[in-house]
């Protein structure tokens, strides 16, 4: 039995680049919620409405052609979207729109359906409180704003984009105060996760400790 694995905290603290790693050694699939939450704002951008124009941003979720394959793509409407909503702009935009209680409920319906049978590990904000309560695996893992920024800007300058460390650094406070503080649903650890602090710690040194936090859960 393939079970779920929940994977939350502040924006640039890992998640994402743990999540990949371990769903290649554990053939499980990655799902980046963050990106669903990115191709909303997106769309809602290209489509002249307001990111606090719940219900047509709602509407819009409900017409919305967005795959998620396996490979980590964001495809919305047949096109490749995934370079375009890692814009700082569009960070921001999302941080926006899952403010939004109808926009957060449509999501997290979609992202329930996509890993019902099992054998996904999803990164996010809510996924150990909310899209997944009953996952036997929460990691919540954190780590200071500097330490965040800095990694953010070594992605961003081998994607060619925006790379400046005290935009960057700002726009990670400005974000994590909204992500925490937002009526619905904010960032917070659920009772049972277990917390990593990645600020000094190595990509391998963290795989290392969710694999072990694995074993411990789940006995595997
Ligand atoms: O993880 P990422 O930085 O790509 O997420 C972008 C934004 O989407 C976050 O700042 C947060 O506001 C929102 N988000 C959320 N719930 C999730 C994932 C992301 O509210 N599960």
């Amino acid at each position: 039995m393939r079970f779920n694995i929940a994977i939350d905290g502040p924006s640039a603290a890992g998640k994402s680049t743990i999540a990949d790693i371990l769903a290649e050694r554990l053939g499980y699939t990655h799902l980046d919620t963050g990106a669903m939450y990115r191709a909303v704002a997106y769309s809602a951008l290209n489509k002249g409405i307001a990111y606090d124009d719940e219900e047509n941003i709602v509407k819009m979720i409900e017409e919305m052609d967005l795959e998620m394959p396996a490979d980590g793509r964001v495809i919305l409407e047949g096109n490749d979207i995934s370079e375009e909503i890692r814009k700082n702009e569009i960070s921001m935009g999302a941080s926006d729109v899952s403010k939004l209680e109808g926009c957060r409920k449509a999501l997290v319906a979609m992202q329930q359906k996509i890993c019902a049978d099992g054998g996904y590990i999803l990164d996010g904000r809510d996924i150990g409180t909310v899209v997944l309560k009953d996952a036997p695996v929460k990691i919540y893992m954190v780590a200071s704003p500097e330490a965040r920024a800095e990694r953010r800007v070594k992605q961003n300058l081998k994607k060619g984009l925006e790379a400046d460390y005290e935009t960057i650094l700002e726009d990670i406070k400005k974000r994590d105060y909204q992500d925490m503080h937002r009526e619905h649903s904010p960032l917070t650890k659920a009772e049972d996760a277990v917390e990593i602090d990645t600020s000094y710690m190595t990509i391998e040194e963290v795989v290392t400790r969710v694999m072990e936090i694995i074993e411990e859960k789940t006995g595997v």
